[in-house]
């Protein structure tokens, strides 16, 4: 309910989203991923699609169904518009467009509005039926490889507008533009207040050890993640301050260098018995939830980051946070303030070193990043900005006083 948002989410933001809805009770808006599990994006999903139909918009969510070399072909378009190098070939792109057109048969494109999130379902666009189809990227494509991106370009081209999470992510496109940056929502499970019983069964049952500070990191295992940085910046850490690091991760199911990175990642930690490698089933979100509210600092060392939902997450919860300074981190973290950005694996050592020898210091920065997600990185505003995206495509051209 709307109302249960009261005084957790800025009024201004319920106010608009009340009178928005208003305009748009009981038209379709439709979303598809590849996912429903694992990773940003399904995390939004699950939240926002059943707030969006309480709200009076009928709104589904759909999810592209691949095989393996689908999930493989994709994975290396992830990776090459993050800017690795990565060939795609015809054969791929032909293979991409073929998983798509296989899927009409089992999806039901009719809405009023129409979000694609991400590349694995661009191609849809060939087969819009009606309504404004907007794409949805969630990829930091700040320095993307460019073969790639033109050719994703040409399907993003066929869109009514796309949507990035910075700005910086933009690109020279003859369609509507909009920067909407994600968010959290602080009712979820993930995000909710829990009580001190529920901390200590999620301690007990993955035997985590509270007798020293604990460093965390809540991220798939994936290389961009830099799972290794943070342990490297760990043991530099370790030689000065007793602590204990967790790193905590769940597969998902379209992702599949997952098991490869945490093999990488458990070999590395090696026989440290202070290392946690936590493989969390999908779903664990109370346990995340308890996992960031007793880690006395929180890290998102990414390389590349669409966004970095881990991030608000652990600002909301009143924690200090190390963030990488890429993608979408940089908007959420104010630097001195509410955490710090790191460019290295030293950076984020001293980093580490400074918050775990400062507790007031941390303590202040907790308080402060909790009102900065509040007034810029709660749901309220997210699914505000998505509907105020799909009512300007519908009344391009009219003035504001016709609205
Ligand atoms: N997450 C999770 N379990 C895990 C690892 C991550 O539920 O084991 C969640 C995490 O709490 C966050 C989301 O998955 O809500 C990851 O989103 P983010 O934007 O940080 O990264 P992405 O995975 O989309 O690249």
């Amino acid at each position: 309910m709307l109302s249960d948002y009261i005084g957790v989410a800025p009024k201004g933001d319920l106010l608009l989203l009340q009178k928005i809805c208003k305009k748009l009770e009981g038209r379709t808006f439709l979303h598809v991923n590849s996912t429903r599990e694992g990773g940003g994006v399904a995390e939004i999903l699950h939240r926002m699609i059943p707030m969006l139909n309480e709200l009076g918009v009928k709104t589904r969510w759909e999810v592209l169904e691949g095989d393996e070399k689908f999930y493989e072909i994709t994975k290396k378009l992830h990776n090459a518009l993050q800017g690795n190098a990565e060939e795609i070939t015809g054969e791929m792109w032909q293979y991409h467009f073929e998983v798509n057109r296989r899927n009409l048969k089992r999806l039901d494109l009719e809405a009023d509005a129409v979000l694609i999130h991400d590349p694995q379902p661009v191609p849809l666009i060939d087969f819009r039926k009606n309504g404004k189809w907007i794409w949805r990227c969630h990829i930091d494509v700040a320095n993307p490889d460019k073969e790639v991106c033109d050719y994703l370009k040409k399907y993003c081209e066929k869109y009514d507008a796309a949507v990035f999470s910075v700005a910086k992510f933009a690109k020279a496109m003859p369609i509507d533009e909009f920067i909407i940056p994600p968010s959290i929502d602080p009712l979820s499970e993930k995000n909710r207040e829990l009580t001190k019983e529920e901390i200590d069964e999620t301690i007990e049952r993955l035997r985590i050890p509270v007798d020293r500070p604990i460093v965390l990191q809540v991220s798939r295992f994936d290389r961009f993640k830099d799972p290794i940085g943070v342990i490297e910046a760990y043991r530099i850490v370790k030689r000065y301050n007793d602590c204990i690091l967790i790193l905590a991760g769940s597969p998902a199911t379209d992702d599949p260098e997952g098991e490869a990175v945490l093999a990488e990642v458990r070999e590395h930690a090696a026989s440290d018995p202070d290392i946690h490698v936590l493989l969390l089933p999908p779903f664990s979100d109370k346990d995340i939830n308890a996992l960031q509210r007793i880690a006395d600092v929180i890290l998102q060392k990414s390389l590349k980051e669409g966004f970095g939902l881990t991030v608000s997450e652990a600002m909301w919860k009143g924690k200090p946070i190390i963030g990488g300074a890429t993608g979408g981190i940089p908007l959420q973290i104010v630097h001195g303030v509410t955490g710090f950005l790191v460019h290295s694996v030293e950076g984020a050592a001293f980093r580490i070193r400074q918050i775990l020898t400062n507790p007031a210091m941390a303590k202040r920065m907790g308080v402060e990043g909790k009102e900065y997600i509040r007034n810029n990185f709660l749901i309220t505003r997210q699914i505000r900005d998505y509907l105020s995206v799909w009512y300007s495509l519908e009344n391009k051209g009219k003035s504001m006083l016709e609205l």
